[in-house]
């Protein structure tokens, strides 16, 4: 039996209510609106699952009747979407927060707020609480779909703090507001269950929990039909949707029933978890027409000491075995990851072994980082003892191996035609995407941003691939 708890339409009602209550606040000050709509300026910081809260956020703050602006100085509400994942990410949120207690006091009626991962933690909200004075809205990852009613609390009350620790909660009909036109994040689950050594992410987002299946696939052919060209399944562990959940639907399944529905349209995931990624998932991706080439499978470490260290529940052999099975079902997919150099106790040989894994896969990209030790997990408190510098140095090493695969791999691509979304015009050029998640920079109609098109490759800097628009889908 699943202890997830959907809330309930009335709630989402009472919340409407709480945004009417905004609305009406801010034409009182403004005397009756003479000075059109109150303006938010919401910055996300982190990963996708944050980027896709924003568009929630936003979606409140639009049916409250605020306009959007990218500029702190013009903003009635700023709001901070936070990530914890990293001290650096946090250490950035802290001085940019900083740099807003000018604003409030020049014009006090600006109210500032954080939510997000990095405010769920005890101690950031104690800290913001004491050295902050200026913030007047703090709320956690439980209670986003309460953004209305704590507004306008804050707005009318005073400071608030809410981020209850309450678990196993998934709120549906949260209005959107998405900034893309033709790619869209579409969240599956929520929270994660598996407690790698290193992550703050089961502790600040909860337990996971999966979406229903039918409302999913509702949501994927609404998007269809209103024009997105891709849509990208969200969570912290994708492959492992349905776990514990009554409906009997898992991964594999849901893609096939995306896949099922009518259109040209490009699926994509994130993240998946090595020790959840099966043969059938492989196959499943084999014989859906709709799924992208390209799956992001994050390893963290080429070493099985440190993966045991890490919690991650799989070898490097497994790992291994997983991309060889891919590749024999799949020709031609393609694989980005995650790595961690500098876990606790790492030594040159297991750091060697990582850079051999990487060798031996050939990922198309890498997203690379440092470890760094978050409050309250296993792996903050395990011993240490290498330098930073020799992190660091290893860590210039890594990327200097990836860089020269990912430099062969786009050579070996000259002269190869392929299918990409065409997804910005700057500079006079367009920039269309390969499923890879390759960029290809091409020339042609600004007009063109949005569509789909057969690209020729004709050459290949370090970063970037260089061709021309064979034709227009
Ligand atoms: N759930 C996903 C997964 O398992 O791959 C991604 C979660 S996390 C937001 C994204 C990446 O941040 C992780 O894959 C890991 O490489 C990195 N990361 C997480 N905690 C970290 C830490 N304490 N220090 C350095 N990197 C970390
Ligand atoms: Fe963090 Fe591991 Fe969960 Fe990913 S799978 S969110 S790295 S605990």
């Amino acid at each position: 039996m699943s202890n997830i708890r959907i809330i309930a339409p009335e709630e989402m009602e009472r919340q409407r209510g709480y945004g009417e209550k905004v609305r009406a606040y801010y034409a009182a000050r403004r005397g009756g609106g003479e000075y059109g709509a109150p303006l938010a300026c919401v910055r996300t910081y982190g990963c996708q699952q944050n980027v896709s809260d924003s568009e929630h956020i936003k979606g409140m703050l639009a049916e409250m009747g605020f306009g959007f602006t990218e500029e702190p100085e013009q903003a009635d509400l700023i709001l901070f979407n936070t990530c914890a994942v990293r001290e650096h990410a946090q250490d950035r949120v802290f001085g940019n927060v900083g740099a807003l207690k000018n604003i409030k006091r020049r014009r006090p009626g600006v109210l500032i707020g954080l939510c997000g991962c990095m405010v769920q933690q005890e101690h950031v909200a104690e800290k913001l609480k004491k050295s902050y004075p200026f913030v007047g809205l703090v709320f956690g990852t439980h209670v986003l779909h309460r953004f209305p009613e704590l507004l306008y609390e804050a707005l009318t009350d005073g400071r608030v703090f809410e981020r209850p620790a309450v678990d196993g909660v998934i709120a549906e009909d949260i209005p959107i507001h998405r900034d893309g036109k033709f790619k869209a994040f579409l969240p599956i689950m929520y929270g994660c269950n598996n407690f790698c050594t290193y992550c703050v992410v089961p502790y600040v987002r909860g337990r996971e929990r999966s979406r229903d299946p039918d409302r999913i696939v509702e949501e994927a052919r609404q998007l269809v039909r209103e024009g997105y060209r891709e849509i990208t399944l969200l969570g912290q562990n994708v492959n492992s949707y349905g776990k514990g959940a009554d409906h009997g639907v898992d991964f594999p399944e849901l893609l096939r029933r995306i896949n099922a529905i009518e259109g040209d349209f490009l699926i994509r995931f994130m993240t998946s978890h090595p020790k959840d990624a099966t043969p059938r998932l492989f196959d499943t991706i084999a014989a859906c027409e709709k799924v992208a080439r390209h799956f992001h499978l994050p390893f963290q470490s080429g070493s099985n000491r440190v993966l045991k260290a890490m919690n991650r529940g799989y070898t490097r052999e497994q790992y291994l075995d997983l991309i060889a099975y891919a590749r024999r079902v799949i020709p031609g997919i393609s694989f980005t990851s995650d790595v961690i150099v500098g876990f606790p106790g790492e030594m040159r040989e297991d750091f060697e072994q990582t850079l051999s894994l990487i060798r031996e896969v050939g990922f198309t990209s890498l997203f690379t980082f440092i470890f760094s030790p978050r409050d309250g997990t296993p792996a903050a408190k395990m011993d240490d003892p290498v330098p930073a510098e020799e992190k660091s140095a290893w860590f210039r090493e890594m990327t200097a191996a990836q860089e020269e695969i990912a430099a062969a791999q786009s050579a070996a691509m000259v002269g190869q035609t392929r299918r990409a979304l065409i997804e910005t015009a700057e500079n006079g050029y367009l920039e269309a995407r390969l499923p890879e998640n390759i960029v290809v920079r091409v020339e042609g109609d600004p007009a063109l941003v949005g569509r789909r098109a057969e690209v020729e490759i004709t050459g290949a800097r370090s970063w970037i691939l260089l061709g021309k628009i064979a034709e227009v889908l």
